[in-house]
Formats: C-alpha cells, sequence, structure tokens
C-alpha cells in the first residue's frame, strides 16, 4: 500500500487562482486525481489497512482530507473579499454531477473539527470575520451525506486567541504542550466525546494534530496507552509521503495543500509517486 493523504483547509481563502484558495484546488484535484486513474477512498480505508482490520486492494489510491471544521467545508459561503465560494462539499457532488456517480464511487472527504463551542467562537472572531462560519450545526448533516466523515481536530486547537492558561496551567499557541495526561484528556478525550455526542451514531476514530505538531507524549504515551479513554484508532501528522503498512499508526503522513503543493503540476509528481 502507498497511499497519498491530502489536506485542504477551506479557510484559505486568499484570492480565486489555484494558489491561494482551497477551493479552487480541491475542485481541480478532484479531476487531475480522476483525470489520472487513480481512485479515491475514505481515510478510515487507510486506517484500518494500517492498523491489519481490512484488507482492500489499495492500489493507486488517494485520500482527502480538511482541517479546522469551517461552515466552508459544508456550505457555500460569501466571502466578504472573494465572493461567493463553493463548499468542499458541493465540489464533490458538482464532481459527481459533472462525471457521473461511477467516476469515483468510493469518493469521500474526512473533515477534522474542533470540538470546543468557546474556542470556535473566539477564532471566528480572531481569525474569520465574526459571521459564525466556526458553528458545528452542519456536522450531523455532514456525516449522514456518506461523503464526508466528521473527526477530531482537538477540543480548542490549543490555539494561541484563546485565554491562557489552558487545562493543568498549559501555554497557549502550541500542541506540543500537550505533553501529560491532564491535558491529553481535555484535548482529545474530551473532544471525543463532545463530536461524537453531535454525530451519533457515527463516532469520531482518527485524530489529527492541530498545527501539525505531533506531540512526542501523544505519540509515544497517550495514545498507544489511553485507547479505552481516548477511542482513537490513529492520528495524522504531516509527513509529506505516502501511507504504508509501515507507517507510525500515531502519525500518519499527509500532504498539505499551499504547502507541500501550490500547482497541479507539483501535485501530479506527489501522486506519481
Ligand atoms: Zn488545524
Amino acid at each position: 500500500m502507498r497511499v497519498p493523504v491530502l489536506a485542504y483547509h477551506a479557510v484559505n481563502i486568499a484570492g480565486n487562482d489555484y494558489a491561494n484558495n482551497d477551493h479552487v484546488a480541491f475542485a481541480a484535484d478532484l479531476r487531475l486525481i480522476d483525470d489520472l486513474g487513480l481512485r479515491i477512498v475514505p481515510l478510515q480505508w487507510v486506517v484500518e489497512q494500517v492498523l491489519g482490520t481490512a484488507s482492500r486492494d489499495l492500489d493507486r489510491c488517494v485520500a482527502l482530507s480538511c482541517d479546522d471544521g469551517s461552515a466552508f467545508d459544508f456550505h457555500d459561503l460569501v466571502h466578504p473579499e472573494h465572493g461567493p465560494q463553493r463548499s468542499l462539499y458541493n465540489v464533490m457532488r458538482d464532481f459527481i454531477a459533472e462525471r457521473g456517480a461511477n467516476a469515483q464511487p468510493d469518493l469521500h472527504l474526512t473533515a477534522f473539527v474542533i470540538a470546543s463551542p468557546e474556542a470556535r467562537d473566539a477564532m471566528d472572531k480572531a481569525c474569520l470575520v465574526g459571521r459564525g462560519w466556526m458553528s458545528d450545526d452542519w456536522w450531523r448533516q455532514a456525516q449522514q451525506t456518506g461523503l464526508i466523515a466528521i473527526e477530531n481536530h482537538s477540543w480548542d486547537h490549543n490555539h494561541p486567541c484563546l485565554d491562557a492558561p489552558g487545562p493543568d496551567g498549559m501555554p497557549r499557541g502550541s500542541f506540543l504542550d500537550v505533553n501529560n495526561r491532564i491535558r491529553a484528556k481535555e484535548e482529545i478525550a474530551a473532544a471525543a466525546r463532545f463530536i461524537d455526542a453531535r454525530i451519533a451514531p457515527a463516532q469520531t476514530r482518527i485524530f489529527c494534530y492541530p498545527f501539525s505538531h505531533v506531540a512526542d507524549y501523544l505519540r509515544t504515551d497517550y495514545f498507544p496507552n489511553c485507547g479505552s479513554e481516548h477511542g482513537m484508532l490513529a492520528a495524522m501528522g504531516d509527513g509529506a509521503e505516502p501511507v504504508t503498512e509501515f507507517s507510525d499508526r500515531w502519525d500518519l503522513p499527509r500532504y498539505i495543500c499551499g504547502w507541500h503543493w501550490k500547482s497541479p503540476d507539483v501535485l501530479r509528481g506527489i501522486l506519481a509517486g
């Protein structure tokens, strides 16, 4: 198995071109992946393959994910500067309408969302424009479409805009400071419980490290040893290589749009391996 996992951020809207708008890139990339004869599969399948709990043919496959759980993942919204934006969900619907449901029968996007309503509200005001774009009212509906899985991107991202300190005196701004059991329980297990209550009967099973900060304590201790507390099966980092059966389940690599690639040509190279 050699599956590249691609990551997008729907709030990355600095224009309306491939290089500065993740919605534009996502739409183009779906078509590029399809044109290359690759198959899009759910990230969950890739995780199950790494864990050995499933044995699917994942030859020439790609998995898709998006981070931070803004409403731009699911709803078309009007950006104050750059105008109407097609949601990542509707970009997938457009792709299906254009190429047919059989073109990519397993088309799927895994959306990593932030649990805490207070933290989302603070980020909405500090980092966006305070229009309620970090709500959770779309999670259940998105999950029920079958095209999106809602997964765990922590309790509050330990974002620098939040009141300090965080749990157990944790300084704000780095996820590397999630380095003990008290902080981990708050950031990961509490987030899983909150999100699960909103998407039931679905359940979160995959974590994604905020800021791609793979805290050593989490990777080597909390995740492997406290499974009954957090319920996660795997965690996503940013290793910029394909996931293989030899990947570390607590630091599965991804490629980040706008960082590891900014053009279809570079993505083509990544996908060609
Ligand atoms: Zn994030």
